[in-house]
């Protein structure tokens, strides 16, 4: 039986008993490794309980078995063409060439894939072939599937788990090598575990909003994330010697309609800016009252690259009453009584009888909007629109006029440790700190996705990754 004193080193201490630390615990036990896995949170998963755990993988068995040819290499090079080469290609390659491995193991576990899955991609910027999943309970399928299988390595003595015990500290010895970890539990006490490896799998920072702008100069303006989801591992892995990097990766997606303005606020929904799927009535305008992109633009990546650009990261969905009789509500699943509603009781909802009033009481400029609707319109008897847009239902001009804010944000964490092909954590002269290695989102998506959002490149890597440490790259 495993005993837990504080002179016994473990194989490996991890930090964090969510997508990457599980994995790794698993592996890592399978492979006859004792593992001490601590957790602040009262119970495992991480952020899998609030995420949609959406992977992607290449050349599964599921594929096979739906006739759908794809490698790895497809993958990769998908993955360059999203994040136009901005992705670090060692650890994207990792990832990649060892997502099907990762991806049957959960169906061999009895993953509850979604049936129509594989597909393309469904928020972000399309893949060419269908390799991206997700379960029916979205992340929580994923979690179903590790609770087991952690279970089962507790049942065995391997795996020792601590949940309410936050590591507070990294133990270095004066060579920089790290020797072990401190943490503090539920109730207040200090403890002291030894360890041959120390994991650092405490995801990301997107849940804290002054560190959040520190890293990337931008508020964490939607409330999403983990909450335990501090930046802990973060800031160990720095003060150990590590860095940070990826700030300049930072990118929001095409918005959310947030609950209110006090930041982060909750997100209350989402809309169809989709002209695949929901061809564009609306125009949107930035806080200058003026249009900045062809509403139809069909790429998504290019939708967000653009956003980034205006101020605030913000803008308005403008339409008026004819739009709002004969298209569907732009608002994913919500009915138009749904909208109506909300026109009269949510702050992000606007509704005037002319467009003045409209400006005015979303705090725009009434002659800049007044402007930008005659050019569209213009634009429309001319099917000329200056943006080059191409679905030029109607005039904008039957009152009253409505305008829902949209606030573009990114939920998780772009900058993060840096660390080497071995995932270990490296210093700035990319030397590695003896014994420190981290993987997740403690690595920032900025390393796995460049400057794109690119279809299951957080997700995947993190359970990718936890695996690789468990079953071969740490050394016990
Ligand atoms: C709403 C949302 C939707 C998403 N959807 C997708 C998606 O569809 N596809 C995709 O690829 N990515 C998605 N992501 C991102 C992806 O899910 C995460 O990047 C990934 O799950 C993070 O895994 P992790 O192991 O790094 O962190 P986590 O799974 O969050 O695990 C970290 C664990 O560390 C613990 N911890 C924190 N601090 C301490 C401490 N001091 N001591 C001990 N433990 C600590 C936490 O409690 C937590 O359990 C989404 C994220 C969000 C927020």
């Amino acid at each position: 039986m495993t005993t837990m004193t504080a002179q016994t080193p473990w194989d490996v201490i991890i930090m964090g008993a969510g997508t990457t630390g599980l994995m790794a615990a698993i592996f890592a036990a399978k492979r006859g490794g004792r593992v001490l896995l601590i957790d602040a949170s009262p119970e495992v998963g991480g952020t899998l309980l609030v995420a949609h755990g959406q992977v992607s993988a290449a050349g599964t068995k599921l594929q096979a078995q739906k006739g759908i040819t794809d490698t790895p290499q497809q993958h990769y090079d998908e993955a360059l063409r999203i994040s136009k080469g901005t992705i670090d290609k060692d650890l994207a390659h990792l990832a990649i060439f060892n997502a099907a491995g990762m991806f049957d193991w959960l169906m061999e576990q009895g993953f509850d894939v979604r049936p129509d899955c594989p597909v393309m991609s469904e928020a972000h910027e399309p893949y060419l072939v269908p390799r991206y999943y997700w379960g029916k309970e979205m992340g929580k399928s994923v979690v179903k599937v590790l609770a087991k299988a952690l279970q089962e390595g507790i049942d065995r003595d391997a795996i020792a788990l601590k949940t309410n015990t936050r590591i507070t500290d990294l133990v270095q010895e004066s060579d920089g090598s790290v020797t072990g970890v401190k943490a503090v539990d539920g109730n207040g006490a200090s403890h002291a575990f030894k360890g041959k490896n120390v994991l650092l799998a405490a995801g990301g920072y997107a849940a804290n909003p002054t560190y959040f702008k520190e890293l990337c100069g931008i508020p964490l303006f939607a409330k999403a994330a983990y909450s335990f989801n501090q930046g802990a591992g973060l800031q160990l892995g720095v003060s150990a010697g590590g860095y940070a990097r990826g700030r300049e990766n930072y990118l929001c997606n095409f918005g959310w309609i947030l609950q209110d303005d006090k930041f982060p606020s909750p997100i209350t929904g989402r809309a169809n800016t989709y002209p695949a799927n929901r061809p564009p009535w609306e125009i949107y305008v930035n806080a200058n009252a003026a249009r900045f992109i062809r509403e139809d633009e069909p790429s998504v990546d290019v939708r967000e690259h653009t956003l980034l650009e205006q101020p605030d990261l913000r803008y308005w969905i403008v339409f008026d009453q004819t739009a709002f009789d004969k298209t569907t509500p732009i608002v994913f699943n919500w009915t138009k009584a749904d909208m109506e509603k909300a026109f009269e009781t949510h702050a992000m909802f606007t509704k005037a009888d002319t467009l003045d009033a409209l400006a005015q009481k979303i705090g725009l400029d009434a002659a800049a909007l007044q402007k930008t609707v005659a050019d569209y319109n213009a634009g429309v008897a001319s099917s000329q629109d200056k943006f080059g847009r191409k679905h030029l239902p109607a005039r904008l001009e039957t009152g009253p006029v409505y305008a829902i804010r949209n606030q573009g944000a990114s939920v998780t964490s772009t900058v993060g440790l840096a660390v080497d092909e071995q995932l270990r954590v490296i210093r700035p002269d990319r030397t590695p700190i003896p014994n420190l290695y981290a993987a997740g989102e403690i690595l920032g998506g900025g390393q796995l996705q460049g400057n794109a959002f690119v279809g299951g490149m957080m997700a995947m890597p993190s359970l990718v990754f936890g695996k690789l440490l468990g079953e071969r790259i740490l050394p016990f």
